[in-house]
């Protein structure tokens, strides 16, 4: 049962990767993980990354590829992982391929969380801040009880935060299609590619999940 989990921001990728792990006892492998606990081990990797991370450059493909051939060749990855953040280059999935031939395995199933762009956007760009108090609204999901007045303080003065803005999300959220495209067009040709609707709420999402994994391992 050897599992990759990809989706866009606001996908609910973190929600269904719990509900997976806790179904399926495989450990839940996400790339800020793996490098945090190799750097704490002190691996000759780990060290490797550390030296980049400390100088503030991008940690080369060699290095990330070399912590995640060690991550998944620890005992725990027997029965099956659910890697998460890994590959995010198409030349990572090919180099990823390689590893796990090396260890005898393969991959069984990428799981494609999908959601519109458009609704992605509403998700991750709602977010309001009171300027006065500090408390945090979300336009459709968590709305001040009466429009445009702050519950705890009456103030009437939102603002946004660059991040949470609808430009910038647009971007955040163009550049991960843009990058992930060459990745599920590489799965499906390897057919074990399965998107799952992810605009739904989250047990409809696992329920589909549940039924792919059921019907490939
Ligand atoms: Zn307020």
């Amino acid at each position: 049962m050897n599992l990759i989990l990809m989706g866009l921001p606001g996908a609910g990728k973190g929600t269904q990767a719990e509900k997976i792990v806790e179904a399926y006892k495989i450990p839940h492998i996400s790339t800020g993980d793996m490098f945090r606990e190799a750097m704490k081990k002190e691996t000759p990797m780990g060290l490797e990354a550390k030296s980049y991370i400390d100088k503030g450059e991008l940690v080369p493909d060699s290095v990330t590829n070399g912590i995640v051939r060690d991550r998944l060749a620890q005992a725990d990855t027997e029965k099956g992982f659910l890697l998460d953040g890994f590959p995010r280059t198409l030349a990572q999935a090919e180099e990823l391929d390689l590893i796990l031939e090396g260890l005898g395995k393969k991959i069984d199933d990428v799981l494609n969380i999908h959601v519109e762009s458009e609704v992605l956007i509403e998700r991750l760009a709602g977010r309001i801040i009171c300027r006065e108090c500090g408390a945090t609204y979300h336009k459709t999901n968590n709305p001040p009880k009466v429009e445009g007045t702050c519950d705890k303080c009456g103030s009437h003065d939102f603002y946004q935060r660059e991040d949470d803005k609808p430009e910038t999300v647009k971007n955040r959220l163009a550049v991960n299609i843009e990058n992930s495209a060459p990745i599920l067009e590489y799965y499906a040709s390897q057919g074990v590619l399965h998107t799952i609707d992810g605009d739904r709420d989250i047990q409809s999402v696992f329920n589909d999940v549940k039924t792919i994994i059921d019907e490939t391992n």
